[in-house]
This record gives structure tokens, sequence and C-alpha cells, in this order.
């Protein structure tokens, strides 16, 4: 069958309970959570019943093992997961200023996800891919940089496909080679998957319609728009297809475009309509909105199609 894999950060995410903005009193705390928006998104491929698999590398400690653990449980091929004996698995505290605000603080640039290589379990790995999904979060350092284009060139040469998420960190945008690297993947990419801002920050375009015209003119066959709780749209230059979200509340926002991400191109692999996808898609992306932890709102076809059907009765 075919495999779906991704390269990137695997992290944890621990979690104040409360709001708040300063440091006055001890915090309660939630976690660590198995975290990383690749290896979410590769963890809910794998609960639809797809083959996938993961390339990264954490630090042969607890943070590390909670995370190859879940991944494994859940029917992901961890293989090609460096455990790296001297550095450490990253992490991201999160909490909710009081003014509704998530606050980061992330620590995974000196982390052993930096040291992400394609090993030869990720050379078997990407023998057997079909489908290669790039995150731009991943691509922090020239030389991931480079790892994500041999895997790349071996995937498209072996005929499969390739989705682009920029997943774009801010900071990012202002270094010139890293911009160039993002605007690289759209060359690359058969599916690009950005969130409605995303869209506009690539290209030079001032109006959306620009600038879908301008990425498929540069040889993307289609585009995925995440909306958060507006739904998602198709757009292929013949068709603009609008899916609206499915009405929830929404808990922690954390996974749910990695979530919608891998839900929308797994039925894709497995044969569905582009319609069927994305309304698959939103449900998982409302799902995972709906559960606190970032890995925790990941779904299976039963809890999609139980929230499908409760909403067309
Ligand atoms: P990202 O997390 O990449 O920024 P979005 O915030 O657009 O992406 O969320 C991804 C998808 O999750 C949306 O396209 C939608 O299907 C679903 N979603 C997100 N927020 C909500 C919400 N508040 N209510 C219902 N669905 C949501």
């Amino acid at each position: 069958t075919k495999s779906v894999v991704t390269i990137g950060e695997v992290l944890v995410e621990i979690m104040a309970d409360t709001r708040g903005d300063g440091f006055r009193e001890p915090l309660s705390l939630r976690g660590p959570f198995p975290s990383g928006a690749p290896a979410i998104f590769i963890d809910q491929v794998a609960r639809l019943g797809q083959k996938a698999g993961l390339i990264s590398c954490v630090g042969n400690d607890d943070f590390g093992w909670l995370n190859i653990e879940r991944l494994r449980a859940d029917g992901v091929d961890t293989s090609a997961i460096r455990v790296h004996p001297d550095q450490v698995t990253g992490s991201a505290f999160v909490r909710y200023r009081e003014s509704g605000e998530r606050d980061f603080v992330f620590n995974i640039k000196n982390s052993a996800c930096g040291q992400t290589r394609i090993t030869e379990e990720g050379q078997l790995l990407l023998a057997q891919c079909a489908h290669l999904h790039i995150m731009g979060s991943s691509l922090f350092s020239f030389r991931l940089i480079d790892e994500a284009k041999k895997a790349i060139e071996q995937v498209k040469a072996q005929g499969g496909t390739i989705s682009f998420d920029p997943n774009v960190r801010k900071e990012m945008l202002n270094i010139p080679e890293m911009r160039a690297a993002l605007e690289m993947m759209l060359q690359y990419c058969d599916l690009f998957m950005p969130s409605g801002p995303e869209l506009m920050l690539l290209t030079e375009a001032t109006t959306e319609e620009h600038a879908i015209t301008e990425i498929l003119g540069l040889g993307v066959s289609g585009i995925v728009v995440k909306r958060g709780s507006e739904g998602a749209s198709w757009h292929d230059g013949t068709q603009n297809l609008f899916v609206p979200a499915f009405k929830v509340a929404e808990i922690d926002p954390t996974g749910a475009g990695d979530c919608f991400g891998a839900t929308f191109v797994t039925c894709r692999l497995q044969g569905r309509s582009i319609a069927d996808s994305l309304r698959y898609a939103n449900a998982s992306g409302a799902l995972a909105v709906g559960q606190r932890g970032p890995m925790e709102g990941t779904s299976d076809f039963v809890a999609l199609d139980a929230l499908i059907a409760g909403d067309a009765a």
C-alpha cells in the first residue's frame, strides 16, 4: 500500500492550566504531551489506517521516548527517527494570556531535531513513499533544507507526489535564505496547503485571486486554503470549491491545521473526491480544536464519520 512520509520536528508541549500573564505564583501545568507539527500530521495519517512514517531526531530521554511510543502505538513507522545520544528532545511551553492570545516558549532550535538526517532507515522509508509532506517550520537550518530537498527529489523521481504546508514562523520570513527556501518549496510541490494569511505571504500578489493564479502558474496542481472557523477551500484553476467548517467550541487550536492537512492528503490517496476530502479534513480540524493537547486531537474514521453524520442530521 501507498505510504505517506514527512520529515521534521518532534517535541513535547507543556501547557499552563489557567490563563494569565505573569509568573507571580507557580503555575499548574499539564503535560508533557507529544507534539511537533510533522509528528501530529503523521500520527493523524496513521490513525486513518494509512501507512505512515516519520524522519526525525529526538534525544535519548523521556520526552523523546514519549513521542516514539505514542507514534508507534498509533501505527506510525518510527524506524527513521534517530535517537541522538547527546542532544535533548525539544519542548514548547504554552499559555493563554489574559487577552486570549497564545504565548509559546519554544526550545527546538538547539534540540535534537536539528540533527535530523536521512539515515539508511530513512532511505528505506522514502523508497516506499507515495506522498511526501513538507512543513515550513521544519526548514529552520540549511542542513534541514538540504535533507528536505534530497527527500523531495527521491520521491518525485519515483513518481510520488509532494504537499507543502508553509506553517510559517514569522521570524523565518526576515531571513532571505529561509524565505527563498519556502518559495522554492512552491516550485516543488503538487499540493499547497497554506492558511488564509499564509496564502498571501509568499507572493507579491495583493488579492487572494492573484496569489492563487501566481502559485498555480508555478506548476502547483491544487491549493487547499485552511480558513479556521470558516472552513476550507480548493483551487485548481478550473474550480474554486468552498466547504464550511463544523460548528464546535474552540478549546485548543494547536494541531488543527496538521490534522486537517493529514486528513486531506490521506483521503485523496484513498481515492475520495476533493469535496469529500475537504469535508473529512474540516471534521478532523474541528475535532482537533475541541480537544486539549496537540496530538490528543487526532481522529479515526469512526469519529470523523460520527461528526459528519451528526451535522447532516
Ligand atoms: P492552521 O492551524 O494551520 O492555522 P486553521 O486554523 O485554518 O489552520 O485550522 C485548520 C482547519 O481546522 C480549518 O480549515 C477548519 O477545518 C478547522 N478549524 C479550525 N478552527 C476551527 C473552529 N474554530 N471551528 C471549526 N473548525 C475549525
